[in-house]
């Protein structure tokens, strides 16, 4: 499964345009940076992307079985900074 991680850009420089992580499409990251989590850096995810994976994990959990009340997993955020 794929983890993302909800980080606010720290310098000006984080918010310039670039690669999408997953995607590779050029984008202009917004002050909230959503990065996949994995042992080695890759760029902020772009909105596209980032929407479709938050569809696709909220379908997945109204699809199952409700123990408790889980909140779909995937994605987290920090308070970094
Ligand atoms: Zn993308």
């Amino acid at each position: 499964m794929l983890e993302i991680e909800l980080a606010r850009a720290l310098e000006p420089e984080m918010m310039g345009e670039q690669p999408c992580g997953i995607c590779g499409a050029d984008f202009q990251p917004e002050a909230v940076l959503a990065q996949l989590v994995t042992d080695s850096y890759l760029p902020p995810v772009c909105e596209p992307c980032l929407s479709h994976l938050a569809r696709r994990a909220l379908a997945t959990w109204l699809a199952a079985p409700k123990t408790g009340t889980t909140k779909p997993s995937g994605i987290r955020s920090t308070a970094a900074g």
